[in-house]
């Protein structure tokens, strides 16, 4: 008996001391079990802190497109007039005819798709809203789709200051483009003798010192020819300063179908032209004068028999400065009007 009793109680010893080991395991499950809700709550706690400190509509919706997550500034965002946004579908805060586009775009979210950064217009305010939407599907353990969050921003104000922009860089372009032909208009009358449309002799000037500098640099030459109607004095006083004027244009107009391009020809004052012949020798320039007195003397004129010039040539030598040229011209010219007009005379060193 005695024994027995022993037996029960090493037994009962036995099953006390498992019992205290199993509470001591529950207790442990217990208290990892507070830990972990602890937790859960804690993040919950933490991510729904994040959404509500947006200033943007966060959502995360399931498969069907309905709200099962909101942040606290969604309503407002997405212009809603109720408490709570759980249960709403999505495309309800979206105009109508974006609502294709967006299940189209949702689907392929949930195909794990990047579709970047899109734009809708929004519902809100009679559809003048605009939404820029950026979307992440989330997948459950499996690695399935299940649920999708979006990032809703309003860009409406955004959106219209930058069309304003975009208008406002149009017109100044637009603008520019004005003033830049405005410009060239400009300059070029700024540069043309009124009466005959040809070169005037604010540009020449230019242009000559331009010549000298490079056949300077490039110990090049060209050659400058002056040339002057003969006894034009008469045509004005015999049939009148307008025929005297029709005279000029007809002859300046003659004078420039037949020089090179790339001639500078403009009218001096009067009845006096200069062409500027760059890169020109004597050999060359001599003809090219010929050519253009003959051509002026074969004009027909209506009122007056015939209109001769006479020409002089200067061909530029190195160290010449633009005055001096301009007084070999001269010279020249003033020999030929000597000789008896309707000449070509090239200057030379008396
Ligand atoms: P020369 O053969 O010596 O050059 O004789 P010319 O009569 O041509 O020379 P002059 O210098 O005596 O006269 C030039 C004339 O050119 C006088 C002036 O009235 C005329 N003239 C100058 N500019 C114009 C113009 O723009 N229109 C008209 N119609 N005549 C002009
Ligand atoms: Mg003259
Ligand atoms: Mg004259």
């Amino acid at each position: 008996m005695k024994r027995i009793l022993s037996i029960i109680f090493l037994i009962g010893l036995y099953w006390l001391k498992k019992i205290k080991e199993l509470n001591k395991a529950l207790n442990e499950r217990q208290a990892e079990l507070i830990y972990l809700n602890d937790k859960v709550i804690e993040s919950e706690r933490l991510y729904k802190s994040i959404l509500d400190a947006s200033p943007n509509a966060i959502v995360m919706l399931d498969m069907k497109y309905n709200i099962i997550l909101a942040s606290n500034a969604a309503i407002d965002v997405l212009g809603y007039s109720t408490d709570s946004l759980i249960g709403e579908n999505i495309l309800q805060f979206f105009a109508e005819d974006e609502h294709l586009e967006i299940e189209k775009n949702i689907d392929r979210v949930f195909q794990e798709e990047n579709i970047g950064t899109t734009n809708y217009r929004g519902r809100k305010n009679d559809n003048s809203t605009i939404f820029e939407v950026n979307s992440r599907a989330i997948k459950d353990e499996n690695g399935n789709s299940i649920n999708l969050v979006s990032i809703i921003r309003d860009v409406t104000q955004k959106a219209t200051l930058e069309e304003a922009l975009e208008a406002r860089e149009k017109q100044y372009k637009e603008l520019a483009k004005e003033l830049e032909l405005k410009n060239i208009s400009l300059s070029e009358r700024v540069s043309i003798d009124n009466l005959t449309g040809i070169k005037n002799r604010y540009y020449f000037d230019e242009r000559i010192k331009e010549e000298v500098d490079l056949a300077k640099r490039q110990k090049a030459s060209f050659s400058l020819l002056l040339f002057d109607l003969d006894h034009f004095k008469l045509v004005n006083d015999n049939f009148g300063h307008d025929v005297g004027d029709k005279v000029l244009k007809r002859v300046t107009d003659a004078v420039s179908k037949i020089i090179r391009s790339y001639d500078i020809f403009a009218r001096w004052g009067g009845e006096e032209f200069v062409v500027l012949m760059p890169n020109t020798t004597e050999a060359e320039a001599v003809p090219a004068a010929e050519k253009i007195r003959k051509t002026v003397e074969d004009i027909s004129h209506p009122d007056i028999e015939k209109i001769t010039i006479s020409i002089g040539i200067a061909i530029w030598e190195l160290d010449d400065d633009v005055d001096q040229i301009f007084v070999k011209a001269d010279k020249a010219l003033y020999t030929a009007k000597n000789q008896g007009r309707n000449r070509v005379i090239v200057y030379k060193k008396s």
